[in-house]
């Protein structure tokens, strides 16, 4: 079985019905770009940069640092796109065990990801100018987590803004078009999407904490993890809408959650419209196969079923005979 996965490692992309999907990788370290790139994947959806910050004693890395982190993972992808996405510290992923007495936890509705960044607008400005620097070295774009406000959005946009006058100032070059984009992880962000479709230049999906906050589950909280299902209609008919409504207004989006390497959830997002997937490179290939055994018209009709069913059971058949 893994033998002839390995086989589809150089076959494009495709549907049966010609559709060409990009399959990126998620990645937590500069390291990792070499293998997501043998792995076929065509960019980086998702650069986790929290990792290059966590766990340092409260030393963080400065802008040298960061910037050669950045422009060592968009070299090894020879000029493939790579979504860097700013630091998401919070939550499951704290800044430093010690930080919080120890506590190692951090409410998941507190100061995390973007929120933490606006906080601390010098570290902000330090990550994005090592980002815009390392632009000229690959095809880099710019990905902020947890936005939910229109006036975070915009504050972000500011911020960066002010790192380019820097940089320009100081003669220092960077892609001066360079694309940023949202993760839509929070309910509000997928039910207020106008509001990222104007500002933004592309979107992409985060399953993870979607679920967590549209069921109310902490991520981490093991005695609630036997509720936290990526098939609650709640939770598909809130993807389907953000693929939806991006779809109709021309704007790219893709899923770079753990559903996106899931690959029994692989032909429900098909279904649902999408194009661009971000994962594991470990999960590529299992995630192309179904690809390659897809049809998206003929998907469109059973994930309507899907998409329309409320009950459990309901939704049981309906999955199942997607995935027949
Ligand atoms: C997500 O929330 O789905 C996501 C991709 O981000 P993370 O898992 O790093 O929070
Ligand atoms: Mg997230």
């Amino acid at each position: 079985e893994k033998k002839k996965l390995l086989r589809l490692k150089h076959t494009p992309t495709v549907t049966l019905d010609g559709q060409h999907i990009d399959l990126m990788a998620n990645v937590e370290m500069p390291d990792d770009a070499p293998m997501a790139l043998d792995s076929g994947a065509v960019g980086i959806g998702l650069f986790r940069s929290e990792f290059l910050f966590m766990n340092r004693q409260g030393q963080m890395p400065d802008e040298e640092e960061q910037f050669w982190a950045y422009r060592k993972t968009a070299e090894a992808m020879k000029g493939l796109p790579v979504s860097i996405r700013t630091i998401d510290i919070g939550a499951d992923k704290p800044l430093d065990v010690k930080d919080n007495g120890g506590a190692n936890y951090l409410s998941p509705l507190g100061l995390r990801a973007i929120r933490w960044s606006l906080s601390e607008p010098e570290m902000f400005l330090i990550q994005i100018r090592a980002i815009l620097r390392a632009s000229v070295f690959g095809k880099i774009k710019i990905l902020i987590p947890m936005l939910a406000h229109a006036q975070e959005i915009d504050q972000t946009l500011e911020l960066i803004q002010t790192a380019k006058n820097q940089l320009e100032a100081e003669s220092i070059s960077f892609d001066p078009g360079i694309q940023v984009g949202a993760m839509i992880e929070i309910p509000a962000a997928a039910l207020a999407l106008p509001l990222f479709i104007r500002r933004l230049d592309f979107l992409s999906i985060g399953t993870n904490d979607l679920i967590q906050y549209t069921l109310a589950i902490d991520r981490a909280d093991n005695a609630v993890a036997h509720l936290y299902d990526p098939l609650h209609p709640a939770v598909l008919r809130l993807i389907a809408s953000i693929i939806r409504d991006a779809k109709n207004a021309q704007m790219p989006v893709s899923v770079c959650g753990e559903m996106a390497g899931d690959a029994s959830m692989t032909r429900v997002l098909l279904g649902m419209g999408l194009t661009d997937f971000s994962l594991h490179f470990k999960q590529l290939l299992s995630v192309k196969q179904e690809i390659l055994r897809s049809d998206t018209q003929q998907l469109k009709s059973a994930v309507d079923s899907l998409l329309s069913a409320i009950e459990p059971e309901d939704i049981q058949a309906a999955f199942q005979k997607i995935n027949a």
